[in-house]
């Protein structure tokens, strides 16, 4: 850190506006920019808790408190059962999840 000179009668000097007007006890400018990162972050950091039990990929939101897998390429969860024969038959569901009240009260804030 430089060490600055302070002019006489100076107490203290600050080294960019928002600590300036956070000292003048102003309320913070809101920058776009940086709340859209840190959204996104949020975002990410979400629906990475929040796999595809069926291809790994990190679902996606829908509403509500349902999220779901919108892989292109996935086909869903395989399962596997036998029919009265003993013939193996395979059938896939739609891989999606239901967030608990918590998760959907963070998605809801963070996806809409
Ligand atoms: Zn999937």
């Amino acid at each position: 850190m430089k060490n600055y000179r302070l002019s006489s009668g100076t107490k203290e000097h600050y080294t960019s506006l928002a600590d300036l007007r956070e000292a003048w006890g102003m309320k913070p400018i809101v920058k776009k920019t940086s709340d859209k990162e840190k959204l996104a972050k949020q975002q990410e950091k979400f629906v990475s808790k929040h796999i595809c039990r069926a291809c790994g990929q990190p679902m996606t939101f829908i509403h509500g408190n349902v999220m779901a897998c919108k892989n292109l390429k996935c086909k869903g969860i395989e399962i596997k059962r036998e029919d009265k024969e003993g013939n193996v038959i395979t059938s896939y569901i739609n891989s999606c999840e239901i967030l608990n009240e918590k998760g959907a009260e963070i998605a809801n804030n963070i996806f809409n």
